[in-house]
């Protein structure tokens, strides 16, 4: 077992579950980081006493030391300060639970350093795997997935790799399972924020609304375990039990099972290979009735097929989708597109900026900029034209 961490993206939905199994593991909290939320990362830096804590709102920083001047805590921030919090002395894991691309070069940083990272962060493999999967074997990181389906196949596939076919990943259907594109084109923000199973942030709810965190995740899976895409499926699964499966050579699969919460993938990238008692209730087999399985209706949920498509494409291709997806779901959240807006403005910012093959990080972030850039103006244009 790991035992002292840094947690990068302390405040929110995967940050605060963290500390939930730290204080359970009994683990040492080294370093805190927040967007803006200093009020929480108050309380979690008096009860955790890291020796750094990041903000990373320049402004928010200055407050936040005002709060805590009594305590013996180091307060950095920007992202200088992301990643001195990534880097933290005398902590053996890093757990990226940073929203967005925000998260790439603290854990390119802590890879370098060679600590394991719990990886829950998807963004950062999205946009940059490659580049992260080669500087974490040359450093000797082991990077060890938190998202439940990763973490799902990650125990399944163990000891078994060469064997492996296919990797299968289960997707809930988020709130709009079943749903026709025309039963879906009037979506508002608080019908694709009201998910079935899981609590999470907004971002990866509303990409789980449009099923673009499927389409993420198989990109993802892409990198974590070196498969082509054409080895991985994405079948609908509403119950959440199945978190993902793994079909080997002779056709038999393996699957991981339990009640959906996400303290459990986060307990065994932090206890790895060890398996420790959780905070998770045991699965009741008595009482859980069927479960089911469907197609994906990439009719309906466009940006999945948009996402596969990127996974094939390569190159700057991934940092695109995610940059342009993570734009346009800001703007879905503050009104100022529809539901279809989102893919449709992928697939424009895919189609306008030229793709670049085996990218370095400079092309990674230049493309992440103009596929911003690109969603926030083709939104005031659209909001131009129809005023
Ligand atoms: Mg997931």
């Amino acid at each position: 077992m790991q035992n002292a961490i840094s947690l990068l993206g302390s405040t929110g939905s995967i940050g605060r579950q963290t500390l939930e199994v730290a204080e359970l593991l009994g683990l040492n909290v080294r370093a805190l980081s927040a967007n803006n939320d200093i009020k929480l990362l108050e309380e979690q830096t008096r009860k955790f006493r890291p020796a750094i804590a990041a903000v990373f709102n320049d402004s928010a920083a200055r407050d936040f030391k005002a709060r805590v001047r009594d305590m013996d805590v180091r307060v950095v921030s920007g992202p200088d300060g992301l990643t001195e919090a990534a880097v933290v002395d005398g902590a053996d894991t890093v757990v990226t639970a940073v929203v967005g691309t925000a998260g790439l070069i603290p854990t390119l940083a802590a890879v370098d350093s060679g600590r394991r990272i719990a990886l829950a962060n998807k963004e950062t493999l999205v946009c940059a795997g490659e580049l992260v999967m080669r500087r974490a074997r040359a450093g000797g990181a082991a990077v060890i997935p938190v998202d439940s389906e990763h973490s799902a196949v990650f125990r399944c596939i163990e000891g078994k790799r060469a064997y492996a076919k296919k990797l299968i990943l289960t997707a809930s259907g988020g709130p709009f399972r079943g749903k026709s594109r025309s039963e879906l084109k009037d979506v508002t923000p608080e019908m694709a924020l009201n998910h079935p199973n899981w609590s999470m942030g907004k971002k990866v709810t509303i990409d789980s609304a449009t099923m673009m965190n499927k389409g993420l995740e198989v990109i993802e899976a892409i990198h974590l375990f070196s498969v082509p895409p054409e080895q991985i499926e994405v079948v609908i699964h509403p119950e959440s039990i199945i978190h993902s499966m793994v079909e080997f050579t002779d056709n038999s699969v393996t699957a991981q099972l339990s009640i959906p919460d996400m303290r459990l993938p986060i307990q065994y990238a932090l206890t790895y290979p060890g398996i420790l008692p959780s905070l998770t209730a045991s699965l009741d087999f008595s009482r859980l009735g069927t479960l089911s399985f469907e197609t994906p209706d990439l009719e309906a949920f466009p940006c999945l097929g948009l996402a596969l498509d990127c996974a094939r494409i390569r190159g700057t291709a991934c940092a695109v989708l995610n940059a342009a997806n993570e734009a346009a779901v800001e703007l879905f959240l503050d009104g100022k597109l529809g539901f279809f807006d989102i893919s449709d403005s992928i697939r424009e910012a895919l189609d306008f900026i030229e793709n670049i093959e085996d990218p370095s990080l400079d092309d990674i972030t230049a493309a992440d900029e103009a596929a911003r850039r690109f969603v926030i103006e083709m939104c005031a244009l659209r909001g131009a034209n129809s005023r």
